[in-house]
């Protein structure tokens, strides 16, 4: 099977796709059905685009079924994903429209199932959680931050003013509430995993205003040709074979 690059994000970036070019599918797994997939060429590379939300925006973070998604994603020969993720930011220093690639995170997500290995005692590393290699080819084809901590909340609804603080405490630099169990899953199927996370806006306690959809939604409208434009030329870059820590 021909190596593929895989595409994660919500809906806000599906004019990626190459409409008239595109195989759409489901995929049948041990998990349930996947999100459907779009297959298509970027540059004479094969890449798979999943919208997690499904197209439409309609499924919650905790109602995503994220293994059946890494699961699909691995049975058509995806080796390495570019995923986005729309954050709130916890410091001043990453205003909204900010571009983050984070280098670890904090789970706190608690409704979710979070490994493949649920019958077997297998322990990840997880040292290094997102692909150092990806990022750092990510990092050079735009105008990105490549260092965070992405703290995952379980959601639907936003943060207290109190889990603010906490997470700023704990070293916490954005909040969002769909990268979490995905680059875990991504990690044990051996599949190389980056996040460019989109800040959309402060998180409460940093704004005055009260948090809305409205504008998460309208952040990504004015941010999405910037970042299809870095993941498009992300792509170009990266080797389709690759030596990497996070195929050992
Ligand atoms: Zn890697």
């Amino acid at each position: 099977m021909t190596k593929k690059i895989g595409i994660i994000g919500g809906s806000g970036i599906y004019s990626i796709v190459d409409r008239e070019n595109s195989e759409k599918k489901t995929v049948n797994t041990p998990y349930g059905d996947s999100a459907d997939v779009f297959l298509f060429k970027i540059n004479d590379k094969d890449v798979v685009f999943l919208p997690r939300h499904k197209i439409g925006h309609k499924l919650p973070p905790s109602m995503i079924n994220y293994r059946a998604n890494i699961f699909a994603l691995k049975e058509l020969g995806v080796n390495q994903i570019i995923a986005t993720n729309s954050v709130g930011s916890l410091k001043k220093d990453n205003p909204p429209g900010s571009l983050i690639l984070p280098d670890d995170f904090i789970d706190f997500t608690y409704m979710r199932d979070k490994t493949f290995y649920d019958k077997e005692v297998v322990h990840t590393d997880f040292s290094q959680p997102y692909c150092n290699r990806l990022r750092d080819i990510i990092s050079k084809n735009g105008d990105l931050v490549n260092k965070g901590v992405y703290v995952c909340s379980e959601g639907p609804r936003f943060e207290t003013g109190a889990e603010v603080r906490m997470f700023q405490k704990l070293g916490g630099d954005i909040v969002g509430m769909t990268g979490l169990p995905e680059v875990v899953l991504a990690r044990e199927k051996k599949i190389c995993y980056s996040s460019l996370s989109i800040v959309t806006n402060y998180s409460t306690s940093l704004s005055e205003d009260k948090l809305t959809m409205k504008e998460l939604f309208e952040m990504m409208e004015v941010k999405k040709e910037e970042v299809i434009e870095i993941i498009l030329s992300s792509i170009k870059d990266t080797p389709l074979d690759y030596e990497c820590d996070c195929l050992i």
